[in-house]
């Protein structure tokens, strides 16, 4: 298979040219055909990064279009694999149906041995363009994407799913600005393969420190991780759309992960965050996962009577402060006293 290195479209080896390009922007870039498990066609390269590639792809005969995610590449050193924990979480994603995550509706393995999943089509937008446009968001819009991300990240956990990557560009945004956002998580580290890839600085294109910023203070250690990992992210996330900035600026790599495990992020938030969103956001960022926890309520209740957005937005309305909250049952069904001593999202 060919990749035009101007478009990014794919093409089967014997072309010659991409027609919308006038000189040879081919090259070559999989071997084997442009489609895939008898059933896809890879159509576009989208993404590239050390655990692997992401295309668009359509359904042969039905034309449907899917998002197919090769994991791979040279990085994918065979002693960091470990295949059936990534299968496993891949499978286990399949079983997922939930507004806030995008679905994967196959994964396996393919003929030459590499992983692949296939979801639906993931929108343009995504939380971290949102930001770089507007600067912080206002605490209901901010509440608002961080409920709806909680709402999915609480189903991958039920699933067996950790997502191991929450960071603004994991979370697409659904939906327009004028009718309201909806959060979607996408890029799910399957098996912790993209971790450990972080963690030794082969990242494919994606600076390390921009990785490294969301990770939790056990994850940065190299730890073992569990659901309580994606807990911490949502939380620095969060504060990166209330404040416009992540609790983590630090400009090196070395600094970035000592600064969760040394430092507390909430010293410098804006004043104007009030109390109740500081406080969910204290316990999001716990830096020992035991005592840490999302309170989506505490959260709710913070944001219900104030819309302010700090000055650096310059912005004082947006569509998810408008868009209706997740109904009760949505938000409150996992809510225990009993979890929440455990540390697990509320
Ligand atoms: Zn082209």
């Amino acid at each position: 298979m060919k990749i035009c290195s101007v478009c990014q479209h794919c093409y089967e080896d014997a072309a010659a040219f991409c027609p919308q390009e006038n000189y040879d922007s081919l090259v070559a870039a999989r071997s084997g055909s442009c489609e895939i498990a008898g059933n896809y066609r890879l159509e576009r390269l989208l993404e590239e990064d050390a655990t692997g590639e992401t295309f668009e792809a359509t359904r042969i005969n039905s034309s449907e279009p899917f998002i197919v995610r090769i994991f791979g590449g040279d990085s994918f050193g065979a002693e960091r694999i470990d295949r059936e924990s990534i299968l496993r979480e891949m499978r286990a994603a399949a079983a997922i149906n939930h507004p806030n995550v995008y679905r994967v509706v196959e994964s396996g393995v393919l003929g030459n041995g590499e992983l692949c999943t296939v979801s639906e089509p993931v929108g343009e937008k995504n939380l971290r363009d949102y930001l770089r446009s507007v600067g912080s968001l206002s605490e209901v819009e901010a509440v608002t994407i961080a409920r709806q991300a909680a709402e999915g990240l609480e189903a991958a956990h039920r699933a067996g799913v950790v997502h191991r990557r929450i960071s603004p560009a994991s979370i697409a945004l659904a939906g327009d600005e004028e009718e309201g956002f909806s959060a979607k998580l996408k890029n799910f580290d399957f098996g912790g393969l993209g971790q450990q890839i972080a963690r030794s600085g082969i990242t494919g294109g994606e600076p390390q420190i921009d990785i490294l910023r969301y990770m939790s203070p056990e994850q940065c250690a190299g730890q073992a991780v569990d659901a309580r990992t994606d807990i911490y992210s949502l939380g620095v996330v969060l504060y990166e759309m209330l404040t416009g900035r992540s609790p983590f600026d630090e400009p090196t790599v070395e600094a970035i992960v000592h600064q969760p495990i040394n430092e507390r992020p909430l010293e410098g938030i804006h004043y104007e965050v009030k109390a109740l969103i500081k406080h969910a956001l204290q316990l999001a960022l716990q830096k020992n996962p035991s005592t840490r926890l999302f309170e989506k309520r505490r959260l709710a209740l913070g944001s219900r009577s104030h819309n302010h957005r700090p000055s650096s937005g310059g912005r004082t309305r947006s569509g998810a402060s408008r868009r209706r909250r997740p109904s009760k049952n949505q938000s409150g069904k996992y809510c225990s006293r009993r979890r929440r001593r455990r540390g697990f999202l509320s």
